[in-house]
């Protein structure tokens, strides 16, 4: 199969001006076969032994409902059409000829190219020039005609396209540019991929963006205003009332607080480095750079910060805490900031908390049905403990309180012990636990059982006394949730009794554990159909067959996820409720990896089951399956 990438381009530099010779002809005299339809495309693919007649009964016999898969992929308010290139690529048809290979959308046109007797043309996003023509035509036409200008000469313009019957839209781009246009087969992603960048920026202007913006600028301001003095030493001092005046300084910390938090960052970095200092932001989990500010105004932006935090203004040699709330949007959010002498001058850390995030409905924490209908079962019991675990930065908080919430829309008291008090909550009796006058986590515990506690929730089991307390309730008619710092569900009975509680105390107590990661979910605004390649698939351990008409998705980039695909997470869970068998292993003082076989066995849910799920339903990607399978002994599982 002849297909010519590079020879499309090579035509642009031709001295004469081509014509659409192909498009004028059709013009004139339409042939009706010639309209873009399955019947169409399955013709091509036969005449090209691309596709045999029983691969065509089966393609026609399913394309309905392939059509309502695709558009569950595609979401409901989706403007592009699905084509029946599509239809057929998702199916995951084998090839005749080569029965290790499926048909794939870019063979599809590659075929059809061929038949049109026209280049195919893969485009790579780096080598658009389009950027000035692009202005002249609107992005719905781009979207709904599927049609992308990708190169431009004097007189020339090069779009690709995927339907070249399209007559209608080769005429409109004729005579909105003026040039003469030749077309070129793509693929739908390209061409999708093509109008993202080519638009993007464009586009109007997103209000974090704004703030972006405002940022730059405010640091523009401060430093034309620098008085020369004060350039040299790279510093803008409070003035004689010890006041901060710099106003420019005070907005671009504003705008880069409002942010971080529009973005639902994390964390903020200031960092100094040698010529610069950078700003970054943690997003989903991933730094990203906000920004660089010249060193100029990097220890006015830091002293500002340690101004809202009460902090210490003048020392600098050593690490400070401290702390300051803003409302943003009827949000009231809290930054924790620490800041830490370093090679260039001072960095500063800030801990941007919503505490809002924290409460939500149970069923959005990311649950599928089953994984529920489990928890659901583990919080049914009325007494007994339920341990929430996972590393730091995995959701535990989050499932936690949203857990007691739920609880609390019964008639039952809900008592909390905490280090601190993350989220206070009318509905909760809660305590912050004091070591320093003596009351400790084992000392709240025994103090709340006398009170009648129904639910008692006890932040985090960090030693023998608050593990022995909270055990010794949950076997007193208490339900007791906690959370433990362990890998994974198993690990948290070998934790315990490393710990130095009794087996049997964990065996007769403990009705089931949840292990948690967060995984990225696929932006909605830029995801499309993804196939992923061999390669991934092995990592996966998942094979083709079982992907064929799932919804797999991966996003492309946009502005609205920053370029990375991804926008928001959500949480996978491991579920193990501690079943009779697994009692007797726990009785046993077995190791992590006999409980986990045997709880598997008696139903345990395991993460690598609950992201697959989340990826076979398009919610996550193959790229976030496996960081988190990476990170839990397979062996040990299928052991
Ligand atoms: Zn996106």
């Amino acid at each position: 199969m002849q297909t010519n990438t590079v020879a499309a381009a090579r035509d642009l530099a031709r001295p004469t001006p081509l014509t659409v010779v192909k498009t004028q002809k059709m013009q004139e005299k339409p042939k009706p076969r010639d309209a873009f339809t399955l019947d169409f495309v399955c013709n091509v693919l036969k005449q090209a032994g691309v596709a045999t007649d029983e691969m065509l009964m089966t393609i026609k016999s399913r394309e309905n409902n392939q059509r309502v898969i695709l558009q569950k992929q595609y979401g409901k308010n989706s403007m592009t059409q699905i084509t029946p290139v599509d239809v057929i690529s998702s199916m995951g048809l084998r090839l005749p000829s080569d029965n290790k290979h499926v048909v794939t959308d870019e063979l599809i046109m590659k075929t059809l190219a061929d038949y049109w007797k026209l280049p195919f043309l893969k485009i790579e996003l780096s080598k658009l020039n389009s950027a000035k023509i692009v202005p002249n035509l609107s992005e719905p036409f781009a979207r709904k005609h599927l049609i992308v200008p990708v190169l431009v000469s004097k007189t020339m313009l090069l779009v690709a396209l995927i339907n070249p019957m399209d007559v209608e839209a080769l005429q409109a781009v004729q005579q909105a540019t003026k040039l003469n246009v030749r077309p070129v087969i793509s693929t739908k992603s390209d061409v999708l991929r093509a109008i993202e960048r080519c638009y993007a920026e464009d586009r109007s202007k997103e209000v974090a963006e704004k703030n972006r913006n405002h940022f730059r600028s405010f640091i523009r301001s401060a430093i034309k205003d620098m008085p020369d003095a004060n350039l040299k030493e790279g510093i803008l001092r409070p003035n004689d009332t010890g006041q901060f005046e710099e106003k420019h300084i005070v907005n671009a910390v504003n705008s880069l607080l409002q942010y971080a938090h529009e973005q639902h960052a994390s964390d903020i970095h200031i960092e100094p480095k040698r010529g610069y200092s950078a700003i970054r932001l943690r997003i989903d989990g991933f730094l990203h750079e906000f920004d660089r500010i010249p060193l100029e105004v990097h220890s006015s932006f830091i002293l500002r910060i340690k101004a809202l935090a009460g902090m210490q203004m003048a020392e600098k040699r050593k690490p400070l805490d401290g702390s300051f709330q803003a409302k943003f949007q009827e949000h009231n959010v809290e930054f924790r900031v620490s800041t830490m002498p370093v090679a260039f001058g001072e960095k500063a850390m800030i801990r941007v908390l919503d505490h809002s995030m924290l409460l939500q409905r149970v069923e959005d924490l990311g649950f599928s049905k089953g994984e529920l209908k489990i928890f659901r079962s583990m919080l049914s019991h009325n007494n007994g403990m339920i341990l929430i675990t996972g590393p730091t930065g995995s959701g535990k908080t989050t499932t936690l309180y949203s857990t007691l919430n739920s609880l609390a829309e019964r008639e039952i008291n809900i008592t909390t012990v905490e280090e601190p008090i993350e989220l206070m909550h009318e509905k909760f009796n809660q305590i912050a636990v004091q070591p320093s006058v003596g009351l400790t986590f084992g000392m709240a515990i025994k103090h709340i059982v006398r009170q009648s506690a129904d639910v008692i929730m006890v932040g985090e089991i960090r030693d023998q006394e608050t593990a022995e307390n909270a055990f010794k309730a949950a076997l007193t008619g208490h339900t007791v949730i906690s959370t433990l710092h362990t890998n994974d569900a198993p690990s948290a009975v070998i934790r315990l009794t490393d710990m130095g509680v009794q087996s049997s105390l964990i065996e007769s107590a403990l009705v089931g554990v949840v292990s948690q990661r967060l995984v990225r979910r696929v932006c909605n605004m830029c995801g499309e159909p993804y196939r992923p390649s061999q390669s991934e698939l092995q990592a996966l351990g998942i094979s083709e067959e079982e992907l064929v008409g799932l919804p797999i998705r991966k996003g492309c980039g946009c502005q609205q996820c920053r370029g990375t695909g991804y926008s928001g997470r959500t949480a996978v869970f491991e579920l193990m409720p501690v079943t009779d068998g697994v009692k007797l292993l726990v009785h046993d003082n077995m190791a992590a990896h006999l409980i986990r076989k045997a709880a598997i066995k008696e139903g345990m849910r395991t993460l690598q089951d609950s992201v697959i799920e989340k990826f076979k339903a398009g919610i996550t990607t193959s790229e976030e399956v496996i960081r988190i399978i990476g990170g839990v002994d397979l062996d040990a599982a299928d052991a």
